[in-house]
């Protein structure tokens, strides 16, 4: 990677929470944005929460903040945040802009590509630049990740959705990082505003899903919901989040917001055991990209198999409390 290609600055859109702090996609974000250039992190911010945003910012690797102050951070969706990135990409010069790939994110993706001219490369696991240091390279899973394919913008602002969980690279805190407060102009996308919200507290104190670091995930081969504790019992061995399949949520086991696959979410993490799926290539779409996959399954034929880093053919009512003594006995 020529040196020339890493002094650009590169945008990272920092989505935050209700108590303004960071969620949990900045810190890939801006590792990944380190490894093209110089992170400038871009956020919406009520007044007050800045400084303690920016330290944060800061100690992910972000060496610029850029912060817009608004009142009605909390209540609007995208509207300023595409007005500052797009004040972000002109102040700074930057030509990359990186957004997390998630629900809200995407939609600010495609409005800034309209207000400030450029093009939307989405769900991307990773980013580089190509061999002379000249453009960046933005690579995709396709096909439930039986392909990785390869996308460059013709010209204009580049804005990578990135799928959380995905890149591995952090970039090194800053201790002081410059902050910039600005106010911009919203008037050139008018969006939607949240009239009414409601915090849904996490109903168990496991990692939420999407992001996790370790996922178990049951299927039909669980047979009942009282027997889908058993994917609970070891995700929580693990300190995992807990997923389904499609088949297991149909069944009742569990809610549909547990559905990993095509039609429900997708998930990278370091570790994914899946216990009871089959690997229909629906689910495979949502987890095929985990680092280790880890499949315990009687039907030594289940294509889960295929893409199964470490595989057990046997009973998971058998194996998985023998699996859960044992990791807790190495653990005492
Ligand atoms: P099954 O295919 O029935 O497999 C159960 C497995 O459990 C079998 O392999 C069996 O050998 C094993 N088993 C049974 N008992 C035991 C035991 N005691 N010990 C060990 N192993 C045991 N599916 C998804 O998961 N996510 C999606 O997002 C999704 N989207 C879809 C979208 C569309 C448009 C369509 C058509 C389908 C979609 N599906 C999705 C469904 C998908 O095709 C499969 O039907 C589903 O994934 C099967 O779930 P399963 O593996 O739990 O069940």
């Amino acid at each position: 990677m020529a040196n020339a290609a890493k002094t650009g600055n590169v945008l990272v859109l920092v989505e935050t929470d209700g108590s303004g702090a960071p969620k949990s996609t900045a810190a890939a974000l801006l590792g990944a944005a380190a490894a093209i250039g110089t992170p400038v992190a871009v956020a919406v911010t009520a007044p007050g929460q800045g400084p303690s945003l920016a330290e944060q910012l800061g100690s992910l690797g972000a060496g610029q903040v850029y912060l817009a102050e608004s009142e009605n951070a909390a209540t609007e969706l995208g509207t300023t945040i595409v007005g500052a990135l797009s004040a972000a990409a002109a102040a700074y010069a930057a030509t990359v802009v990186l957004v997390p790939n998630t629900n809200d994110s995407k939609t600010v993706a495609g409005r800034l590509a309209i207000v400030a001219g450029g093009s939307v490369a989405a769900d991307a696991v990773a980013v580089r630049y190509d061999e002379e240091g000249q453009e960046v390279i933005v690579s995709h899973s396709v096909f439930g990740g039986d392909f990785t394919t390869e996308s460059a913008a013709d010209g204009g602002l580049l804005i990578v959705t990135v799928r959380p969980g995905a890149i591995e690279a952090r970039a090194d805190a800053v201790a002081a990082p410059q902050v910039e407060y600005v106010s911009v102009s919203t008037a050139a996308a008018p969006g939607a505003t949240i009239l009414q919200a409601t915090d849904i507290p996490a109903q168990t104190g496991r990692p939420a899903l999407r992001g996790a670091k370790a996922v178990v995930s049951g299927g039909r081969g669980l047979a009942s919901k009282e027997n889908f504790a058993l994917v609970e019992q070891l995700a929580d061995t693990l300190g995992a989040a807990v997923g389904a399949s499609r088949a297991a949520v149909d069944a009742g086991y569990v809610p549909q917001s547990y559905q990993v696959g095509q039609t429900g979410v997708s998930v990278t993490p370091q570790l994914y055991v899946a216990l009871g799926i089959s690997g229909a290539i629906q689910h495979r779409a949502g987890m095929q990209t985990s680092k280790t996959i880890v499949a315990i399954n009687q039907d030594g034929d289940a294509p889960i198999f295929e893409v199964a880093d470490f595989g057990v053919v046997g009973d998971i009512f058998s194996v998985v409390p023998q699996l859960i003594e044992e990791i807790n006995a190495r653990r005492n």
